[in-house]
């Protein structure tokens, strides 16, 4: 179907099937990047429309925000594209349907949560076999199309997942890229049942981490050398059964890990997530982790992170990469967030105040997850 159709389409279900409270305008306010490094600009843009059979127009909820938000604003790494209306993290009600998106059951009026990819090609050898978040000509909802920091946000419904109605927009969000990021690398990390769990970094990532992990049978330590993450580990319902301030050394990390479980053949970690930039944290996630066991990359360093023959080769350890999640993952993550009652911890700001969002995330006090509330 061609996009003039779709965008009829569109029009059509806008004037006989939504509520007026629903109706789309013709514009919007976005909070978009007009050039790198400088602030967001509050404008207003026309609404997106539908142009792929895939894709859903959500009214936005909320958007989370996360790091590479500002890796993009400040284009950072291979973040080029501008103008664009930041966020990678869209919650919120859709209000258009693509055709293929309706043939899958997608409609107006339901609640979802979308991951940042969007047009999969569904051919290639990634999507092919399950691993749909390598596919290489999928773009990226707020990084390489306009995203959530808008009014409305187009989606693609494979990368969506729905959510209940008692769980709120604001805590929907930060599952699209923190939540997702963490529940894959979890899944990559491939540790048996009862094994030893460690995640490097309590930010917005961590604090679902520890969750998840716990409940998929995991004996979870959480590490950080800041107070207000270890703080907000330590409150949720499902901390962690060990919390390590960094500050102290890996020996007295790796005495604590052995006093969690004593008599482990393998002393430490079977799997360490570094869920942080940092660069000492992957250091420290090497001394800590077990012999065999299995280091998980999501943060994203500024500077190369280094390992030693000795810790590849003697001390056997892989280390593996994870980025996002799959479809059906992500599909698994929501839902187990939401039977499961995961605390997902989050500061709201309205989207005229996305600067002073940006400056709060630098604080050291920061803990959990920022995000744009539109309701
Ligand atoms: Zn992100
Ligand atoms: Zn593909």
């Amino acid at each position: 179907m061609t996009s003039r159709k779709l965008a009829a389409v569109q029009t059509v279900r806008s004037r006989l099937a939504l509520p007026l409270d629903m109706t789309i305008p013709n514009t919007m306010k976005a909070a978009r990047v007009v050039e790198a490094g400088a602030p967001y600009e509050i404008q207003d843009i026309p609404v997106p429309q539908i142009t792929e059979p895939h894709q859903l127009l959500l009214k936005t909820g909320a958007a989370g925000f996360c790091h590479t938000d500002t890796m993009a604003r400040k284009g950072e790494g291979h973040y080029s594209t501008r103008p664009i209306t930041g966020s990678h993290e869209p919650a919120g009600t859709i209000v258009a349907v693509g055709d293929s998106a309706a043939a899958k059951g997608w409609s107006i009026g339901q609640r979802v949560v979308a991951m940042t990819n969007i047009g999969y090609c569904g051919t290639c050898p990634d999507c092919q076999s399950g691993r749909d978040n390598h596919c290489p000509a999928m773009k990226w909802v707020g990084l390489s199309t306009d995203g959530a920091f808008a009014e409305y946000v187009i989606v693609d419904c494979r990368a969506a997942a729905r959510i209940p109605d008692s769980m709120p927009f604001t805590s929907a969000a930060p599952l699209a890229c923190a939540g997702a990021t963490i529940h894959s690398a979890i899944l990559v990390a491939n540790v048996p049942p009862g094994g030893i769990l460690g995640i490097i970094g309590l930010g917005a990532l961590g604090h679902i981490g520890v969750q998840l992990a716990r409940i998929m049978g995991y004996t979870v330590v959480g590490v950080d050398s800041r107070t207000a993450p270890l703080e907000l580990a330590k409150g949720l319902k499902l901390s962690p059964a060990l919390l390590i301030d960094s500050t102290q050394s890996p020996e007295q990390a790796q005495d604590a890990i052995k006093r969690l479980v004593p008599g482990k053949p393998f002393p430490g970690l079977d799997a360490a997530i570094v869920a942080t930039d940092a660069v000492p944290a992957f250091d420290f996630a090497v001394k800590i982790l077990a012999k065999h066991g299995t280091l998980v990359m999501v943060g994203q360093p500024g500077s190369p992170v280094s390992f030693t023959y000795q810790d590849i080769i003697f001390k056997d350890i892989t280390v593996k990469g994870s980025v996002l999640s799959t479809q059906a993952n992500f599909r698994k993550l929501v839902e187990l967030v939401s039977r499961e009652g995961v605390e997902i911890y989050t500061k709201s700001y309205r989207l005229e105040h996305v600067m002073q969002m940006v400056h709060d995330q630098e604080n050291v006090a920061m803990k959990g997850k920022f995000v744009i509330d539109f309701q």
